[in-house]
């Protein structure tokens, strides 16, 4: 028995064969039902996906001798003869071996000529983006006033790389690459047809494998049945593509979930004594991650009949869902910069001890700082995700001697006061910065109010802290706020209220603020309220508007050094966006003893 390869036996023959690619399909048959078939085409895809197999398609379609349409019958001399290669006029040439311009020219030498036995010439260019100028410039002439009798079917991975002059001359048909669960169906049904016992696990993983090209599918279909003696089981598979079993990856991401450092990294020692490939053991990681969210999101049933749905159903419950958005990042993250770590068993390693080390707030607790706004530089995790780590340095040595004990909530040592998506201050108060006063060290939460004795003798750079002193609220405290002191002697007070806050000044409460000074300061016997344009700005808005610019500015600084920030920088590719980054009021970031 002559051993036939799966992709030629079971490279689709008609139409209604192929796989996944329904526009294109479309696009032919209309063409030959209607009698408009172009004389040029051109196939565009990645490698695998069906180019050639649908121009033989459409070369067999218009040579057969039963006329059928829009498929072609398959059983006539021409279909027969165009499926074993031995159709002499179908001329099919590989661009990349015969790339000079004296073989174009032979190829076209018969052009002129009817065809053989058929209805049609068919030249069959793969890889055409291959030919070279010369070779391109002979084409065209052929391509400008073709024979009626002759169609050309181009190839081509790189369809930019063709000139403007060929592309413009031929209909382009763009192919898609395969998703997963295409190749999939494919695989089960050809093991169906084969009587090949196979497990879905198994074939969803090759189907991964395969990266988009049904043709690498069943070539490595074909790798696994032989393997396996037969029969395609999950544990050969991922023995085969150097990847990880299932239950291996589930173990992985329990010892997460439950934060056991020491079960995490044996885990994973484990898989690289079986020669798992950290790529593959990270990039089966972000799958099963992927398949985590979709069961948190729209429930059990999407996961089809694979028995990894079981598995992976307490964990759904185990891993917040924001936790696994996050480990998928630091997967898909750590995998791409293997190739930059000393050696990818290293790499590996780190970027678990990251998923250990990292965390969603919500997953760690409320008594968490640390808290990070970093928007990923590939987008995945815009949005400002806010990513926190109790003390990662100390977590990661402990996980490395296997001491770390589930999520605890360490209190923070020194935390970069920083907290996710406030807006940035409005245009306008710059100049507040400008005019603010030069001293340092005025963040105490109350000033005390100056001594009565000196009420006499009151500042205008005093009264910021006396307004302060008073503790009004509501309209009062505003006018005060939005107010300089003009004059204080004689035992009247004069300030002057900015005009821009004139409609806070209502009787009732002038006269809130006249009663409130009156007491603070024995000394004052009348208060006087005027208004005018902004003056010099020694008011207590201004002045708290101007910590506030110092308290962002020195929270930005701390949070930018912090080496927990310099981290996730790095990990995420990630750029900070100094506008998210907001103060934490002291209140809240210090537990009061
Ligand atoms: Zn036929």
């Amino acid at each position: 028995m002559s051993y036939l390869v799966l992709a030629r036996k079971w490279r689709p023959r008609k139409f209604s064969q192929v796989k996944g690619q329904p526009h294109a399909v479309r696009a032919l048959t209309n063409a030959i039902s209607a009698e408009r078939v172009h004389h040029a085409w051109l196939f565009a895809g990645t490698r695998g996906v069906g180019k050639t197999t649908l121009a033989r398609i459409l070369a067999a379609a218009l040579n057969c001798q039963k006329g059928a349409v829009p498929e072609p019958c398959g059983e006539c001399g021409s279909c027969k003869s165009i499926e074993d290669g031995s159709f002499v006029d179908l001329m099919e040439v590989d661009a990349a071996s015969r790339t000079k311009v004296e073989q174009t020219r032979e190829l076209l030498e018969n052009v002129q000529y009817a065809p053989a036995s058929g209805s049609y010439k068919i030249y069959l260019i793969d890889e055409a983006h291959m030919l070279s100028a010369s070779s391109f410039n002979a084409l065209l002439k052929t391509l400008e006033e073709p024979p009626p009798h002759v169609k050309f079917l181009l190839a081509t991975t790189e369809p930019h790389r063709l000139p403007v002059t060929v592309l413009s001359r031929c209909l382009q048909i763009n192919l898609r690459s395969m998703d997963s669960e295409t190749i999939g169906d494919q695989l089960t049904a050809i093991c169906k047809g084969e009587g090949v016992e196979a497990e879905p696990g198994a074939l969803a993983r090759l189907a991964r494998a395969a990266n988009g090209s049904m043709r690498d599918a069943l070539s490595l279909l074909d790798q696994a049945i032989a393997y396996g003696a037969d029969a395609v089981r999950e544990s050969d598979v991922a023995d085969m593509l150097g990847g990880a079993d299932q239950p291996s990856i589930v173990h992985l991401l329990n010892a997460l979930a439950v934060g056991d450092g020491e079960a995490l990294l044996n885990g994973a020692r484990e898989l690289r004594e079986r020669l798992a490939d950290p790529a593959n053991i990270l990039a089966e990681m972000a799958a099963a991650l992927q398949r985590l969210a979709l069961l948190q999101t729209v429930g059990e049933g999407v996961l089809g009949e694979d028995d990894e749905s079981g598995m992976l159903a307490p964990l759904a419950e185990a891993l917040p869902a924001d936790q696994v958005q996050l480990l998928y990042e630091i997967a898909i993250q750590g995998r791409s910069k293997l190739a930059l770590a000393p050696d990818p068993g290293l790499g590996l390693e780190m970027t678990l001890l990251r998923m250990l080390a990292f965390r969603p707030e919500t997953a760690a607790g409320k008594t968490q700082a640390g808290a990070a706004a970093v928007a990923a530089g590939n987008g995945a995790a815009a949005g400002g995700s806010v990513v926190s780590a109790s003390r990662p340095h100390s977590r990661e040595a402990a996980a490395l001697h296997g001491r770390t004990r589930p999520a605890p909530s360490e209190a923070p040592e020194r935390a970069p006061e920083a907290r996710a998506s406030v807006p940035e201050p409005g245009p306008g108060e710059s100049e507040e910065v400008a005019r603010e006063p030069a001293e340092e060290d005025r963040n105490q939460e109350v000033a005390p109010a100056p001594a009565p004795a000196r009420g006499g003798a009151l500042s205008s750079k005093e009264w910021p802290e006396t307004v302060a002193g008073l503790g009004l609220e509501g309209l009062s405290g505003d006018i005060a706020a939005h107010s300089e002191l003009v004059d204080a002697s004689d035992g009247c007070l004069r300030i002057c209220l900015d005009g821009a806050h004139e409609n806070l000044l209502t009787d009732e409460a002038r006269q809130e603020l006249a009663s409130a000074l009156q007491a603070a300061l024995p000394a004052v016997r009348t208060v006087e309220i005027e208004i005018a344009g902004a003056g010099k700005g020694d008011t207590l808005a201004a002045r708290n508007r101007a910590e506030e610019r110092r308290r962002q500015q020195r929270a930005e600084e701390e949070f930018k050094a912090d080496p927990f920030v310099q981290a996730s920088l790095e990990i995420f590719d990630a750029k900070i966006e100094v506008g998210s980054i907001r103060p934490v009021d002291s209140a809240d970031a210090q537990p009061k003893p």
